[in-house]
């Protein structure tokens, strides 16, 4: 049975912290960074736990700056 995974990359220097993103991702991949800021001064977004991503987009589509690109992949 082949899974659908998904990968994320952040526009690091786009993103506001505005945490919809890891509200929106009901696999709780995408956390903000806890210590590192982008240069704005934000704590940018980047995967915490990338295995559990499904690939679903749900974090790209909130997005209001468009920070997210959603790649999906089969995987067996
Ligand atoms: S694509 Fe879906 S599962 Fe992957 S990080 Fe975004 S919201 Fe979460
Ligand atoms: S929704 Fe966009 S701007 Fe907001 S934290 Fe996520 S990637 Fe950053």
């Amino acid at each position: 049975m082949a899974n659908i995974k998904g990968t994320v990359t952040v526009n690091i220097k786009r993103c506001k912290g505005c945490d919809l993103c890891v509200t929106a991702c009901a696999a709780k991949v995408l956390e903000l960074h806890p210590r590192e800021v982008n240069n704005k001064g934000y704590h940018f977004v980047y995967m915490k736990t990338p295995e559990n991503c499904i690939g679903c987009a749900n974090c790209g589509m909130v997005c209001p700056d468009g920070c997210l690109t959603v790649y999906r992949k089969k995987s067996d």
